[in-house]
């Protein structure tokens, strides 16, 4: 188990977007409701951003680069397994009780449905929706965003919070950071990113054991004949590498070519 470090303070601005939406809602005018409702926005943005950040080394590269909360947090459940349920952490002492506390998450349809939800409060009817007499009606926001308050007030009223279990296969990347990949991931995907550089990896089974390589191209140097590697995520347009043996710079082209329909 492991916490760690955020330089970020993710849960911390949380909180503090949560404790000026309330402020706003002391005084529920239509204009504080827009505000607080784009300080509940940036509350679960922050939360699930924290969940992002922890998960980190069992995420992937495409899931840290989305950034609507819900997307990503559904990316997120889908490579690392129960992110967005409540974490229930028991401890046997011998001779004593069990101590059993929880960390409270936001669960992913949560995410989704509220965090747009709130989106619909910024914004002004359309000339179209006026012109059909449509308000906005203060009292039902009001009671959404309450309603919002409520679960976040639970989520932040956790015994212990920023709980990683380590588990899966872990292997170093070349850019130093730890990759760990979850049974539930491996079970169903041969192919991964770092979440730090972008390295892609084909992870397998040989010898009842996971393996994994770096997933690169061939090519030889017209130079002197030496054959070298360039990782497949470094492969795009106008990317430069260099012959390893004789230093001989290139750069990539992309080409079209014409072949037969098969
Ligand atoms: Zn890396
Ligand atoms: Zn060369």
């Amino acid at each position: 188990m492991s916490k760690p470090k955020s330089d970020l303070k993710l849960r911390e601005r949380a909180k503090e977007h949560l404790e000026q939406a309330k402020s706003l809602l002391a005084s529920p005018t239509e204009t504080n409701i827009c505000y607080a409702a784009l300080e509940l926005r940036l509350c679960i943005e922050c939360l699930a951003y924290r969940l992002l950040e922890l998960y980190k080394p069992q995420s992937s590269f495409e899931a840290i680069s989305k950034w609507q909360p819900d997307k990503m947090l559904k990316e997120l459940v889908a490579v690392a397994g129960g992110v967005t349920s409540d974490l229930v952490i028991k401890i046997d002492f011998p001779g004593a009780e069990t101590v059993e506390a929880t960390e409270k998450r936001p669960d992913v349809k949560w995410v989704r449905s509220n965090w747009q939800a709130l989106g619909s409060f910024l914004h002004t009817p359309t000339i179209h929706q006026m012109s059909k007499g449509r308000k906005k009606d203060s009292a039902d926001a009001e009671a959404r965003l309450q309603a919002i308050i409520e679960e976040l007030d639970r989520i932040f009223s956790s015994e212990i919070f920023d709980i990683v279990l380590e588990f899966g296969t872990a292997w170093p990347c070349s850019c130093g950071f730890m990759i760990n990949r979850s049974p539930h991931w491996l079970a169903s995907n041969n192919r991964t990113s770092c979440s730090e550089c972008g390295t892609e990896y084909e992870v397998y089974a040989a010898d009842n054991e996971i393996r994994y390589r770096p997933i690169v191209i061939d090519w030889l140097c017209s130079e002197c004949g030496t054959k070298n590697e360039i990782p497949i995520h470094k492969i795009k347009s106008n990317a430069e590498c260099k012959c390893s043996f004789c230093g001989t710079n290139y750069k990539l082209k992309e080409q079209f070519r014409i072949t037969k329909k098969t």
